[in-house]
């Protein structure tokens, strides 16, 4: 059997890389200048890289690998399902075993009346499944006009066309034509950046209310669904305020505007609670997941819906699936994943001992002077930098100049901390320890320290004028 325990020397491998591989989100001729890291194994909440290095993954993956890294089991499962039924379709009257008992498993979950699932590969997949089923709802229901969908500037719901539409990412609308008609994007809640003179609760208020101005502009009877992640997660770990949440699910309500919930990365336990929904106490008709369902392990994502989207939908045919929704194996690892997260009691572990202790640490960098606050919703969070805390100044550097410093800075210090613009976010496997939480934090602190030195020396703690 081939095996990558014996590699090629670090140098050889990058060469390799840059000559063949096109890397996501990136400007591949400057990764090749640079050199890329090869990640060769990870365990736990530690990769290792070529040159053996142990590195903390406060990122867990992309956000997803939520159990910690070499969980054997995973690979049982997956070897034992590859050999029971490697593959089969669910579109031409048959199923298998792993997809029956996830949807169950997933029913059990969600809350209220989400009984009913569509599979996808992914997250764009499940999202672009969601753009299509609202529109297919309202016109099953004699009303096609109501096709238009709400979303956030900055919010993040994937890559393909669809769900990149549905996103407020500028940089992605800039390429390739997005987005697509019929999407339209309001306020983000981010009163960090955005929020000038007004109280969180006030801001938070306002920006919901953006969103019935934006539905009486398009006429209530036009509008399908509104989209959003209950705390925006790529966008930089924007929490929103209290007032925010509740105000969007009555404006929804009031003007019978589905509510779809963005839970790829708030789903399977990261804010807390198995759903976002339920840590800001709001009932969506759709949900969609990926990502924490199978910590990563295997490509699957999916929409959750209600009974009665289900019904109106089940009454025609859907003309729309992947030849891997449901896909056996991945099910069949999601399924392990729950599986062991109910066995381990993750959420007691996540509510008592994690979140508590990250809280901790959190605090104790808050008084660094870069750090102009926090941002924490369960175990995802974000440190915003800043030249000057008590006016929450940006710096006089091009926005995400800062936070990339100090991105490397940690990189050097043998820690994933990602950046948004110039907010430093984390959200680590759910499994972390309070140990491994002190060494993340002493990490961080080494890192935004060697980040202050350069600053100064290069002159860049500079607010914007
Ligand atoms: C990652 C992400 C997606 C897209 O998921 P993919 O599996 O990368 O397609 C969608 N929504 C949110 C909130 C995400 O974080």
């Amino acid at each position: 059997m081939p095996t990558f325990t014996n590699h090629l020397p670090t140098a050889e491998l990058q060469a390799l890389d840059a000559a063949h591989h096109m890397h996501p989100f990136t400007t591949n001729a400057d990764l090749a200048a640079k050199g890329v890291r090869v990640i060769t194994r990870a365990k736990g909440v530690f990769l290792t890289d070529s040159d053996g290095n142990e590195i903390l993954d406060a990122m867990a993956g992309l956000w997803c690998v939520n159990l910690g890294y070499g969980r054997p089991e995973m690979g049982q499962v997956a070897m034992r399902q590859m050999n029971e039924l490697p593959y089969y379709n669910t579109f031409f009257q048959t199923t298998h075993l792993p997809g029956i008992a996830l949807a169950k498993q997933l029913a059990d979950l969600a809350p209220g009346s989400l009984n009913h699932v569509f599979f996808a590969g992914s997250g764009s997949e499940a999202n672009d499944t969601n753009l299509r089923m609202v529109r297919v709802y309202w016109a099953q229901k004699g009303r096609p006009e109501k096709s238009h969908v709400i979303s956030r500037m900055n919010a993040y719901h994937g890559s393909s066309v669809g769900s990149g539409s549905l996103g407020g990412m500028t940089p992605m609308h800039e390429q390739g034509g997005l987005p697509i008609p019929g999407i339209h994007h309001i306020g983000q809640p981010d009163w960090w950046a955005e929020g000038g003179d007004q109280t969180p609760e006030e801001f938070g208020l306002a920006r919901a209310q953006e969103l019935e101005a934006k539905i009486l502009e398009l006429g209530a009877e036009k509008v399908a669904a509104f989209i959003g992640e209950p705390v925006q997660g790529a966008g930089g770990v924007i929490v929103p305020p209290a007032t925010y949440w509740p105000e969007i699910q009555r404006i929804c309500k009031k003007y019978d505007v589905l509510l779809i919930a963005d839970e790829v990365i708030c789903g399977f336990g990261r804010t807390g609670n198995w759903f976002g929904s339920e840590t800001m106490g709001i009932t969506p008709d759709i949900m969609t997941i990926a990502k924490g369902l199978s910590s990563g392990y295997a490509p699957i994502g999916g929409s959750i819906v209600s009974d009665e989207i289900a019904e109106v939908i089940g009454a025609c045919e859907f003309n729309h699936g992947y030849t891997y929704s449901g896909h056996p194996v991945c099910a069949a690892v999601a399924l392990e994943n729950l599986r062991i997260m109910q066995e381990e009691d993750l959420l007691s572990h996540i509510r008592d001992v994690a979140i508590p202790a990250l809280k901790t640490a959190l605090d104790g960098l808050g008084d660094h002077p870069l750090v102009g606050g926090v941002n924490i919703s369960g175990l995802m969070a974000s440190i915003q930098l800043t030249p000057h805390k008590e006016s929450r100044a940006k710096f006089a550097a091009e926005g995400g100049a800062v936070g990339y410093i100090c991105r490397e800075h940690c990189f050097a210090n043998n820690l994933v901390m990602r950046h948004v613009g110039d907010r430093m976010i984390i959200s680590p496997p759910l499994v972390i320890t309070p140990e491994e939480i002190d060494i993340f934090a002493k990490r961080a602190k080494q890192a935004l320290d060697a980040t202050y030195a350069d600053l100064k020396e290069k002159e860049m703690l500079k607010a914007a004028s």
